[in-house]
């Protein structure tokens, strides 16, 4: 049962920096330069370019038209797309507009080029759900450089989303125990807070195929965003699984799966599930959650949403979902935090890490105080 693949390039401790390759044609001369500019920094910073998307190609910069959002066919989930689009007029919204773009062409990333004919602006769309823009007014060095800054934690984190099923979970839990009916009542309070936004409707956007390739390449779920947990012992921890309904957390194995362990010699996290059921993936961040709880045994519980409070320190870099870097950075701010075991974190244009005592130590904290929209910067 086991699923696994090793990943080819780490940097946080230090090791090799990942090649690039660009495919496609960009619309205008106005995309091609922002490309060309972009190309400069990252072999500036060391990536090696590559003319095909061979062996060894970490990072994908796929050029698609608006209308037809060819997607890039990765062997491996260790590969980062970088899709470029253009479009002849700036949309109500850039994330509406993008989103379907992002998801139809299976990046991790989309650039979204703004080109009216006199101005050339670039934006941001992530799979998050974040849109920003870069000024289209910066001088040319600096215009690269702050689109490489974007692209950077995308060509620079190495997603840890390989699942190991462990089918040994002790039949006295194969209905769980009152730690997971306390995540199920947790799952129901987040929906009432209204804090598990139903995201795009992925699904009717992709073909089957195309979405059982999402699935598969981001442990998409499509149903809602976020994830929570609770730890069990010193070492083990109860987590949400990938792509479920957190409002109706049931099932073990499925719903809720038990962490063991990370293994980084294959990139993967290691889970306890029953014989009986054919196990789900558990939430992409549940690498987030394995190194605060192994750093910090006085917390309990930690959540994660799509949502924001005042006045919280926050990290600098948006990693993407899943990636160790994220963790990592999470796991920083959670360690500077005056009680890390009842911390909140921003996640820079996504979200929030809340960990408490209890998950109803988590609830009594954040009630009142949070905001629904994530401020963009
Ligand atoms: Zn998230």
């Amino acid at each position: 049962m086991a699923e696994a693949a090793p990943n080819p390039f780490v940097r946080i401790d230090g090791s090799p920096t990942l090649a690039f390759t660009i495919v496609g044609e960009p619309a205008s001369e106005g995309t091609r330069r922002l490309l060309a500019g972009l190309r400069q920094q990252l072999e500036r910073r060391g990536h090696e370019y590559r003319p095909a998307p061979d062996e060894g190609v970490g990072l994908v910069i796929n050029v698609f038209e608006s209308d037809k959002p060819r997607s890039f066919r990765r062997r491996s989930q260790a590969v980062f797309v970088l899709g470029v689009t253009e479009v002849p007029q700036r949309p109500e919204s850039v994330l509406h507009a993008g989103y379907p773009l992002l998801i139809r062409s299976l990046s991790n990333l989309l650039l979204y080029v703004v080109n009216d004919g006199s101005r050339v602006e670039p934006n941001f769309v992530t799979l998050e759900q974040g849109a920003y823009s870069v000024s289209a007014d910066l001088p040319d060095e600096e215009l690269y450089e702050a689109l490489y800054n974007r692209v950077a934690p995308l060509a620079s984190s190495r997603l840890v989303i390989n699942n190991i099923f462990e089918p040994d979970l002790p039949e006295e839990l194969w209905e769980g125990d009152e730690l997971t009916a306390e995540l199920r009542w947790a799952g129901q309070e987040l929906d009432k807070l209204n804090l598990l936004p139903a995201p795009f409707p992925i699904q009717e956007l992709l073909s089957e195929d195309e979405w059982r390739h999402v699935q598969r390449l981001y442990s998409l779920g499509g149903l809602s965003y976020g994830n929570l947990s609770v730890r069990k012992d010193d070492k083990t921890f109860w987590m949400s699984g990938s792509g479920v309904n957190k409002a109706d957390l049931r099932i073990i194995g499925r719903d809720i799966l038990l962490v063991k362990d990370y293994d980084p010699e294959r990139g993967a996290m290691i889970l306890s599930v029953p014989p009986n059921v054919k196990p789900n993936r558990v939430s992409v961040d549940a690498i987030e959650h394995w190194m605060i709880y192994r750093e910090h045994p006085s917390v309990g519980a930690i959540i994660h949403v799509h949502a924001w409070m005042d006045g919280i320190p926050s990290t600098e870099i948006n990693y993407p979902c899943g990636t160790y870097e994220l963790a990592h950075s999470v796991a920083q701010k959670v360690r500077e935090a005056a009680d890390p075991s009842r911390a909140v974190v921003g996640l820079r244009n996504h979200g929030l890490t809340i960990t408490g005592r209890s998950l109803r130590d988590i609830f009594e904290r954040i009630e009142g105080r949070i905001i629904p929209q994530v401020p963009m910067t």
